[in-house]
């Protein structure tokens, strides 16, 4: 079957005037004539005018909402406004009925909450149409920057016999009988009697194998899936996401930094070269949205006006000690409207993230410098001189960029590529340095600087799309007590 995609036939000028065929589903019938046929091409939808009396009263009953259609006609220019044109439609096929009393999504608004519950339709909305639509357009720029700057797409592993990465807590995956596991002498699971000769779990970063790959290739990311099994019910969180972790042999964090904002900003101008329609729509449901909140929580730019925004300025780049001295001085915290504490020390939380993004310095934020106990085994320690550098205590090397709306968005760092030091300090953590020898050969032979990031691709279509909650820009999320569909 040769089809037109709507969009093919709404934006290809050449088109109008002849004769074309597209298949779709219908949005909606009006008037008895008006087929609103949407491909999911776009998520505008083409007018398909039928002659009623060609086309009987039976097979018009059939056009129901997201009934299957194909159409065949010649395209003119629209007399209606909101489009170029239409189809006046010669021949005309139902592919698949859809049943109007039982089709659970009606052309009407519905709650995201409804939405969610029928996950596995709610991909025929709008909204989640242009949600999805971005996603696709994001993930495929993230391919395309990386490529531009010399980068090899590295798969890490799924599966892991480490969890020394300390991420967050895993998933186990085992084929082991679960009622009744072979035990060893101390009377534990035996984990080598398990599949793989060891306790196995599903990976929370491909980090350390891709610095594998850094330190051989130069230049890697990864883009993978993504698993952790926090319990953490948030709008920010889920138990199955998408990372993208870039690493680069020869790279210090200054650089890190720029690779980070240079990625931001490239698929910040992909999305508004790229998906216009879309994101008019969607910036429109984000206003009415916002119209519901109460004035003083509600944002103060529309979402095209904050993607423009975010591409034509510097992000604010601090140290955090900087970050605590903001916090220490703001108004949320002397009148004690903080649900956590601030002080040097603590890891900063989303509402400290948040004030510094949109009420302090109303752009993205970058932090380097964190105190080192609250930080990953692998981060390069600092010392006097390096940007990040604190009196108060022993930092790192890391760097967080913070997001308006979602707070922290990518986590990176500078590693520690000295030997002794590195050892040192998995010591401090209680790493086990044994299960990691094969991490700490690329330290034994031929170390260099190096450094990477981890950019949660959910917080990033969050951010592009003005969607509030992380389960509806994943087809499929998982969550704790959720993985239906
Ligand atoms: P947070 O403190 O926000 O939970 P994190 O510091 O644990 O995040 P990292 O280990 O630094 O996260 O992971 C790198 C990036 O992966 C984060 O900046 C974020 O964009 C994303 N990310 C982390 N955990 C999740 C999750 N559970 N669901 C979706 N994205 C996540
Ligand atoms: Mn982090």
């Amino acid at each position: 079957m040769e089809h037109t995609s709507i969009k093919q036939a709404l934006d290809n000028e050449s088109l109008t005037g002849t004769t074309v065929t597209v298949a779709g589903w219908v949005r909606t019938f009006r008037n008895d004539r008006f087929i609103a046929l949407n491909d999911g091409s776009t998520i505008r939808n083409l007018q398909c005018v039928i002659d009623q009396e060609k086309v009987d009263a039976t097979t018009r009953a059939r056009f129901t909402t997201s009934a299957a259609v194909e159409c065949t006609g010649v395209l003119v220019e629209s007399k209606g406004s909101g489009q170029r044109v239409e189809m006046q439609v010669t021949e005309l096929k139902v592919l698949g009925d859809s049943d109007g009393e039982k089709y659970p999504i009606q052309p009407k608004k519905h709650s995201l909450e409804f939405l969610r519950e029928n996950a596995h339709l709610r991909f025929r909305t709008n909204t989640f149409s242009a949600v999805f639509r971005m996603r696709h357009q994001v993930s495929f720029g993230i391919h395309e920057y990386f490529d531009q700057e010399g980068y090899n797409y590295f798969h890490s592993p799924i599966i892991t016999a480490s969890d020394a990465e300390g991420a967050g807590e895993m998933f186990r995956v085992s084929t082991l009988d679960a009622k009744g596991p072979p035990l060893n002498d101390a009377g534990e699971v035996d984990w080598k009697e398990d599949f793989f000769g060891a306790e196995s779990r599903l990976t929370v970063s491909g980090q350390l194998q891709a610095e594998l790959g850094a330190l051989a290739l130069g230049k890697v990311y990864t883009f993978g899936p993504t698993f952790r099994a926090e319990n953490s019910n948030t709008t920010r969180h889920l138990a199955e996401f998408w990372m993208i972790e870039p690493e680069a042999a020869f790279m210090d964090l200054k650089g890190d930094m720029d690779l980070a904002e240079g990625l931001c900003k490239h698929l910040i101008a992909r999305v508004l070269k790229n998906s216009m329609d879309d994101l008019q729509f969607l910036d429109g449901r984000l206003k009415e949205e916002e119209a519901t909140k109460p004035q003083a929580q509600r944002s103060e730019m529309g979402l095209i006006e904050r993607l423009k925004f975010v591409l034509e300025d510097p992000f604010e780049r601090i140290t955090y000690d900087d970050a605590i001295n903001i916090l220490l001085r703001s108004k949320p915290y002397q009148k004690k409207q903080f649900q956590f504490p601030v002080e040097w020390g603590i890891d900063l939380q989303s509402e400290h993230e948040r004030y510094l993004v949109e009420k302090h310095f109303k752009k993205p934020v970058i932090v380097t410098g964190y105190p080192a106990q609250i930080k990953a085994f692998y981060m390069r320690t600092n010392a006097p001189g390096d940007f990040g550098y604190s009196e108060k205590g022993k930092t790192v090397a890391a760097m967080d960029v913070l997001f308006p709306g979602i707070g922290e968005i990518i986590g990176g760092s500078q590693r520690e590529e000295r030997l002794d030091v590195l050892e040192a300090r998995m010591k401090d953590m209680n790493v086990p340095a044994e299960e990691l020898d094969w991490y700490l050969d690329t330290r034994r032979f031929g170390t260099v600087p190096h450094a990477g990031f981890g950019l949660g691709l959910e917080r990033f279509v969050l951010f592009v799309t003005g969607m509030g909650n992380i389960r509806d820009v994943i087809p499929f999320p998982r969550f704790p007590g959720g993985a239906e569909f």
